[in-house]
């Protein structure tokens, strides 16, 4: 189609605007996972030393997770292969608790990790009722609240599930209001889970603030390993495991361990505490973002921010570039050297236009038209500066080849 050949104009390394899809392995992670490739090697189940010090180990790594959500004990958290897992754990535990209610109440700016359950849950006699978003991408909380005392005796909802922080735009939901949602769940007996794979170690979260009953975390999205997660289980709350067979993870996610991982996601949590503290920090991400956003803002008319006028977490930029394609930008930014993602994967016929923005309001076009770009803690002045360049010359390009 429009691409040019592979060219890459820029020697330098790729400048990586999509740490929303995942982070780099940050190197105190690194050097804190490796020697559990070869001289720890232990199974933590083992009761020789070789197990014992894995085990001592976990107990760290657990304690520095719990201490990133706030966590009373390292003991309600259960070590997962990663959000997704932690995630229909979670589903799958609330659903169980309520065997007769058949809804579901949930949001459509849900991850798909959260929305595919529920579509599956679908067919075997569930109804999602799902709150749609308003136009600046933030959950109608309220209605949620309305739906909760539509149904006063509360039988017939199973579970309510809604996320802290958005993937695609980064607009925040209140932690207030999530406690609210909260609070009603609780006076009713409704199980409550909060997906905070995109709020943890971006911006602080305690999992007393909002009340929930189960809280999922992923490691790869706070600079640890792919492949480990955590759920926050509060205390009391009975969990389903879905996998079974093995006493690990006290009896709630039966399986060895991926040792080396979960010190890695301690590592990381570690990190993500340290960086939550310096305020220094988290405003030069902002400074940095505002600055991307703002240039482009100036330099390429027909440009919008897409959940612009929420509260955003401070690295997320998405934005509509009237008259281009976002996969098309996407592609060709790749071919200059700056990653970044249109936020969306291919669904329900809508060639790549996300669910989230089109919850929003935006036509198809529109959505079509959204690149996300997500900063991260190492992005630098410099990044921004050329990314700067790049942008407004990749869409001018190809509005220049537009019909
Ligand atoms: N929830 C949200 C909001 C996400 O952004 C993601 C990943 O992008 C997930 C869940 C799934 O996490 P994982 O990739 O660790 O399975």
């Amino acid at each position: 189609m429009l691409l040019a050949p592979a060219k890459r104009e820029d020697p330098l390394k790729p400048i990586y605007f999509d740490h929303n899809a995942t982070t780099p392995v940050a190197p105190e992670v690194l050097a804190a996972m490796l020697p559990f490739f070869s001289d720890h090697f232990g199974n933590p189940s083992s009761v020789h030393a070789a197990g014992a010090e894995v085990a001592d180990a976990l107990a760290r790594a657990r304690s520095s997770v719990a201490r990133l959500i706030g966590a009373r004990s390292p003991r309600e958290i259960v070590f997962t292969s990663g959000g997704t897992e932690s995630i229909q754990t979670a589903l799958h535990s609330a659903r169980c608790l309520r065997p007769e209610a058949r809804r579901i109440v949930s949001s459509s700016l849900e991850h798909a990790a959260v929305l595919a359950p529920l579509d599956e849950l679908g067919q075997h006699g569930f109804e999602a009722l799902l709150v749609d978003a308003d136009s600046e991408g933030g959950v109608d909380l309220d209605r949620i609240l309305s739906l909760l005392d539509a149904d006063p005796s509360a039988a017939q909802i199973a579970f309510v599930s809604l996320m802290a922080v958005n993937n695609e735009t980064g607009v925040v939901t209140d932690i207030k209001a999530l406690a609210q949602v909260s609070a009603a769940c609780r006076a009713r007996d409704i199980p409550f889970h909060v997906d905070a794979v995109q709020r943890a170690g971006k911006l602080p979260i305690k999992v007393a603030d909002i009340g929930c009953d189960l809280l999922s975390i992923s490691s790869h999205k706070i600079y640890g390993p792919k492949g480990c997660g955590a759920l926050w289980v509060r205390p009391g709350f009975k969990l389903s495991p879905l996998l079974l067979g093995g006493p690990q993870e006290g009896d709630r996610r039966a399986g060895t361990e991926n040792t080396a991982a979960i010190v890695g996601m301690g590592a990381a949590a570690e990190a993500a505490m340290t960086y939550l503290a310096d305020e220094g920090a988290r405003e030069r991400t902002k400074a940095l973002r505002d600055q991307f956003e703002n240039g482009l803002l100036a330099c390429l008319p027909g440009t919008r921010v897409h959940g612009g006028r929420s509260v955003r977490v401070d690295s997320v930029s998405n934005l509509g570039f009237e008259g281009a394609s976002g996969e098309a930008i996407v592609m060709l930014l790749s071919e200059y050297g700056l990653c970044a993602s249109t936020g969306s994967a291919c669904s329900s016929g809508n060639h790549g236009a996300s669910h989230v923005l089109l919850g929003m309001g935006l036509d198809v076009e529109q959505a079509q038209g959204a690149v996300r770009f997500s900063l991260g803690r190492t992005s630098t002045q410099a990044e921004v500066d050329r990314a700067l360049e790049l942008v407004p010359r990749a869409v001018k390009e190809l509005r220049s080849l537009a019909p």
